[in-house]
């Protein structure tokens, strides 16, 4: 029988990826190839000399309840200021998370952020409409940059962004908590390695049910409906589970409206197939009315299953070998930003770049094109 290398302990796992992220920093440097453009880490100081300090940008739900909690227990980077169009909010958090009263900015002072030498890393956590303006500001002064998913409403804003960057020699990388989540590695080993044979059968869905009106809701804040906010998970476990490459082709078809009144921009729900190179299919579903979280992965010697999938604790799941046995409840958000201030640091590209978001964007993009159309939609390389 195959000896399967035993998955780390929660412990050894919180250690290789955040207490000594440095050395693996280095060494997932090296697997990813290095930068052969110089990045403004130069004028950071080395790795564990200093917390980067993080700006967060739109203190809203995902801010308050998840991202600042993170903050304060991530090693390599610390809140140290926030960017909000409620100064009196400023105020309330500067003496909550204890920062400096001059690290508090509005949109209009964005650009002044470039003389501050506390703030290393501003976090853009607006709604996607906003998403391209507000990276290219952080660019600008200088910053290196996290977007939260999804990244834009475009591709062409994806590119413009992912320019913008590299003109300001700063990195960027958008908020894919779930990149740093044990069960969604073991995801991504299972592809790397074909330990079951190439994943072929694909199945995913996430929704949840939204009843009040919200930016989520207005097309051109959000970009879409569940398809953007949500489906972009499945989307992402999909991708993975093909071992990274994009689909050749999507299939789409939006679903009926339970509540026209409120979905009377977005979709409230859609649902889509997508056709990977090697022949694995996905089909998936996302939703604003009903509460689904569920990701399947078969090949011809095993399957992979998670359920629920995508949420900040909880993620559980198991494979034909049995249940999943990796650490559960890891804090994603704050390995997620130790990860980045690393890369910031050090220079390593991120593994959740810009041209990430933009792959899944250009999915994105051709679902709703084939909703609309009831075609075959190619995806353009
Ligand atoms: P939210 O509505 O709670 O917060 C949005 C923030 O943006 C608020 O502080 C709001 O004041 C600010 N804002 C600035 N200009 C605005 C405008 N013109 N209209 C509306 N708001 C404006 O939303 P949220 O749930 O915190 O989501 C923010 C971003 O974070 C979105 O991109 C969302 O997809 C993302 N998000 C990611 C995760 C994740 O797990 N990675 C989870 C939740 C949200």
């Amino acid at each position: 029988m195959k000896t399967v290398k035993p998955l780390p302990s929660r412990r050894e796992f919180l250690h290789k990826f955040a207490l000594g992220g440095a050395a693996f920093a280095l060494g997932a440097g090296a697997l990813h190839g290095q930068h052969d453009r110089k990045t403004s880490s130069e004028n950071l100081p080395a790795p564990g000399t200093r917390k980067l300090g993080v700006a967060l940008m739109g203190l809203g739900r995902y801010s308050a309840g998840e991202l600042a909690p993170a903050l304060q227990k991530t090693v390599h980077c610390r809140l140290a200021g926030v960017i909000t169009g409620d100064a009196a909010k400023g105020r309330a958090w500067s003496e909550q998370y204890g920062f400096s009263r001059d690290n508090i900015y509005s949109y209009d002072t964005i650009a002044s952020i470039a003389n501050n030498p506390e703030i290393d890393i501003i976090y853009v956590v607006t709604p996607p409409g906003l998403h391209r303006d507000h990276v290219l500001a952080s660019a600008k002064a200088g910053k290196h940059v996290i977007c939260e998913k999804p990244m834009a409403n475009s591709v062409a804003e994806c590119d413009e962004m992912i320019a913008a960057c590299r003109e300001a020699r700063v990195q960027l990388s958008i908020g894919y908590r779930l990149a740093f989540e044990p069960h969604h590695l073991e995801l991504d080993r299972l592809a790397r390695t074909r330990e079951f044979g190439p994943f072929t059968r694909i199945t995913g869905s996430y929704g949840f049910r939204q009843t009040r009106r919200s930016w989520r809701m207005n097309k051109k804040l959000a970009g879409g409906g569940p398809l953007m906010d949500v489906g972009i998970y499945v989307l992402q476990a999909a991708v993975r589970a093909a071992g990274g490459v994009s689909p050749l082709a999507v299939h789409a078809q939006e679903l009926p409206k339970t509540n026209p009144d409120l979905f009377n921009e977005v979709e409230e729900g859609i649902r889509f197939r997508l056709e990977f190179p090697e022949g694995a299919v996905c089909e998936g579903a996302t939703s604003y009315g009903e509460r689904m979280s569920g990701f399947r992965a078969e090949a011809d010697g095993g399957w992979f299953e998670l359920q629920p999938a995508y949420s900040y604790r909880g993620i559980d799941g198991s494979t034909s070998r049995g249940p999943l046995d990796v650490p559960k409840n890891v804090p994603q958000q704050a390995l997620q930003m130790d990860d980045f201030a690393l890369c910031a640091a050090t220079g390593r590209p991120t593994r959740v770049p810009g041209e990430m978001g933009r792959q899944h964007l250009a999915i994105i993009e051709a679902i709703y094109e084939a909703a609309r159309t009831g075609g075959r939609v190619e995806l353009r390389a």
